[in-house]
């Protein structure tokens, strides 16, 4: 890794995924999966023949979708990927997803053999793979997991943490301040969901959620709470929104922490039609007071429209153009196109200088500053 470091050109994908059908509980978009990569091959030529003439539209993106999640491994996603960059030296940062907690559902390989796996994939591509452990406070083995993939005598040699918050718990639950502690002291990264809920909770009431969570006149309260969710914008306004890490922040200042997805393409929208009130805004702010403060634009990047307004901030405010971070997440967001097609497209919006700031220079200092 260092020698790659060392060269003039590199480039960051900072927010991606490599999990297969082995991964998931068969639940976890909301309706049953088959975990069987024949039947799966089946749907996925289901999804393309509905519209025939058509390989552009809805379904066969998600028949598109489905073809990524059946692969045989990790490795052949990764390598997907890789074939996709055309950019020298591209360095992935793969983040793990521990669904065996928060979503109900059969699963083929639990999450300990899942981390096993992301280290084979880490040795295979020892200069371009930085892997990313979720933690889930819900998890009786999350600090041991936590603790045995930054070891210096193992030999996991992980290098960021993953969080998200929609599958049930909260940013400041107190198992995971004693995580922060030691990522803030070992300059560990931590990069958190902050956008919808797609994925959350299975369970519409959750009991004794723990950690600071916003009340209605903006103050915070401590006190264990129960919940009741009907929709996912639910989970995702109790369990994902910016505000949510500012107890977190307030302890750790120097934590370096990317809020992905920048808040999501429903914010952009708010944005965009001039409701100032929207968590775009919010990351903006903590940006200001937070000094390691990232947030990655994956995903919502698919977005044409909101890629020519964030390229306008970035253009025009310097703190704003030293914290985004470039990232695709891969791929969840195919569902929305073509993966190169939308990667180009952003590229070109962009331009040569502001890729180079956001899929260089600022995962430069996020990762290892
Ligand atoms: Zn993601």
């Amino acid at each position: 890794m260092k020698d790659v470091l060392k060269q003039k050109d590199v480039f960051f994908d900072v927010h991606c995924h490599v999990f297969n059908y082995r991964d998931v509980p068969d639940r976890f978009l909301g309706i049953r999966i088959p975990q069987n990569p024949f039947i799966l091959s089946s749907i996925e030529g289901i999804l393309h023949r509905i519209i025939r003439v058509s390989d552009k539209d809805r379904f066969s993106n998600y028949g598109y979708f489905v073809d990524f999640l059946k692969s045989r491994s990790s490795e052949q996603i990764a390598e997907k990927l890789f074939n996709y960059y055309t950019e020298k030296n591209l360095i992935i940062c793969p983040l793990m997803m521990d669904m065996t907690q928060g979503i109900e559902g059969k699963i083929l390989d639990d999450f300990r053999q899942q981390i096993e796996k992301m280290k084979d994939l880490r040795d295979r591509f020892p200069a371009q793979v930085l892997p990313f452990i979720a933690m889930d406070p819900n998890n009786p083995q999350m600090e041991e997991n936590f603790r045995k993939v930054f070891s210096d005598k193992e030999s996991y040699k992980f290098f960021g943490v993953k969080i998200y918050p929609s599958l049930g718990y909260l940013p400041s639950h107190p198992e995971l301040m004693k995580v922060y502690e030691i990522c803030e002291e070992k300059r560990i990264p931590v990069t958190a969901h902050c956008s919808g809920a797609i994925v959350h909770s299975s369970k519409k009431r959750i009991v004794n959620i723990r950690g600071f969570h916003l009340m209605p006149d903006g103050s915070f309260s401590e006190q264990v709470t129960t919940r009741s969710f009907k929709k996912k914008a639910d989970y995702a306004q109790f369990f994902n929104r910016p505000e949510n890490w500012i107890p977190v922040l307030e302890r750790f200042p120097k934590l370096k922490l990317n809020l992905a997805h920048f808040g999501g393409v429903d914010e952009w929208k708010k944005l965009s039609r001039g409701n100032s009130d929207n968590w775009v805004n919010r990351i903006i702010d903590l940006m200001h007071r937070y000094e390691f403060l990232y947030s990655d634009f994956s995903y919502t990047f698919y977005s044409r429209r909101y890629s020519k307004i964030l390229k306008k901030m970035l253009t025009e405010n310097s703190l704003i153009g030293s914290r985004v971070l470039y990232g695709s997440d891969y791929y969840m967001v195919v569902t929305e196109g073509h993966f190169r097609a939308l990667k180009t497209g952003f590229s070109s919006i962009m331009g040569d200088v502001l890729m180079k700031k956001i899929a260089k220079e600022n995962p430069l200092a996020f990762l290892f500053a």
